[in-house]
């Protein structure tokens, strides 16, 4: 490839500081080093934790820096000791790696490597120390090993998911971060049987792909749980048969969903990030086999509390992270769900728009409005 091995000058969204629109500027980006490669992004979507991030309320300000995470593209070239990508490969970044050495990636039962495990106030690459992004020489921090708001940028090989190049990016894109976490929150961790009863806390993008994961399981009833009445209309297309505000009641929303089951559900999935919506997932599952599973981030000084007799009386409560994938062993199969039509993702595609207009992406996530925006890199 005739950029292989040269500094390639492309557009990049880049954030100069906390709180401030993105600006699109020429950055230079280096090339590949070992166990490194770079990528072309052809499409990059927006998930709440760039916003977060933009933001930088209550977490380490990195800035200037290059957010973006959400995204899906095609390897330009690739560094020393990458053997199992080549140029041309479609890959789908991801912000939590797989080493595929750790304890972590050798056990069955975790996802959380420990070498490229997801780090929010880390900006530049592992192998160096060093960012592969300047502008004018000047160093511009990368952003969960990902910075997929540029049109090349460099990823650890570890962080990327080669999938069939069939695969259309435009949608596949939104599985390498929220889409993938619900899923898997279902399917991995909460596993309802076939004919279960399933509450989901929280119906934003993750809250609905998890409530995906209960339809695509078999579950008849599933029943969304939200303090925004709006989300109902939405979440029907995703399988909800029974919606519950708990703002309509007087008594604990757990208390209410346990009279409507008759004893409680048998699984329930948290998507909403505040504690008392954990507490009341983990609370209205049926004694004796429920299961609760956990997936919103919550504040920093959160504590969850309820009585030690809710696990004695036979209730069980997890958590997981990114939905328990493994992004390089199986996100190409969750793609494969998408291609034989058992997954639909254009329902999560409420919004597209050029790159260049990257900060409306944010203004539609701030105001609520839509699930996914997805941004065209080559307009
Ligand atoms: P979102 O803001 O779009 O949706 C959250 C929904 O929860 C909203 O509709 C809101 O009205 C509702 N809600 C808030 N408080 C509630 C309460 N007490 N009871 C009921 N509903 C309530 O967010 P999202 O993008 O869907 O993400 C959901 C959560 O998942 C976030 O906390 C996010 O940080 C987290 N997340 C976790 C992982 C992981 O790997 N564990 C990955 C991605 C996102
Ligand atoms: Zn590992």
């Amino acid at each position: 490839m005739a950029t292989a091995g040269k500094v390639i000058k492309c557009k990049a969204a880049v954030a100069w500081e906390a709180g401030k629109p993105l600006s699109i500027e020429e950055v230079e980006v280096a090339p590949p080093q070992a166990m490194e490669v770079r990528v072309e992004i052809l499409y990059t979507a927006l998930c709440h934790t760039d916003v977060y991030f933009r933001e930088a309320k209550g977490q380490t300000p990195v800035f200037p820096r290059i957010l973006g995470h959400e995204a899906g593209g095609i390897v330009e070239s690739v560094g020393a000791g990458v053997t199992e990508l080549v140029p041309g490969d479609h890959v789908l970044p991801v912000f939590t790696g797989e080493c595929k050495d750790c304890a972590h990636c050798k056990s069955e039962e975790s996802n959380l490597c420990d070498l490229l495990r997801i780090n929010v106030d880390r900006g530049v690459m592992i192998g160096d120390g060093q960012s592969r992004f300047t502008i004018g020489g000047k160093p511009i921090f990368h952003f969960v090993g990902t910075s997929t708001f540029s049109e090349y940028t460099v990823i650890h090989v570890g962080c990327l998911a080669k999938i069939n190049p069939e695969a259309p990016l435009d949608k596949v894109c939104v599985l390498s971060c929220g889409i993938s976490t619900g899923l898997g929150a279902t399917l991995n961790v909460a596993k309802p049987k076939k004919g279960s009863t399933v509450a989901i806390f929280g119906l934003g993008a993750v809250g609905l792909a998890a409530m995906e994961g209960a339809k695509m399981a078999g579950a008849p009833r599933i029943i969304g749980v939200d303090l925004n009445p709006a989300k109902y209309e939405q979440a029907k297309k995703f399988g909800c048969t029974d919606f519950v505000n708990p703002k309509d009641h007087t008594k604990p929303v757990q208390e209410v969903l346990v009279e409507m089951t008759n004893g409680g559900v048998d699984r329930a999935v948290e998507c909403t990030g505040h504690v008392d919506a954990m507490i009341s997932a983990f609370e209205c599952v049926h004694d004796g086999w429920g299961v609760a599973v956990l997936v919103g981030v919550p504040h920093k000084e959160a504590v969850f509390k309820t009585h030690p007799m809710n696990l004695l009386n036979e209730r069980t409560l997890k958590g997981t992270f990114f939905g328990n994938y493994k992004p390089r062993t199986d996100l190409p199969e969750v793609v494969e769900m998408y291609m034989r039509k058992e997954l639909d993702l254009e329902k999560f595609i409420t919004h597209s728009v050029p790159f260049s207009q990257i900060n409306t992406a944010f203004d539609l996530m701030l105001k609520g409005e839509g699930l996914r925006c997805v941004m065209r890199m080559d307009e």
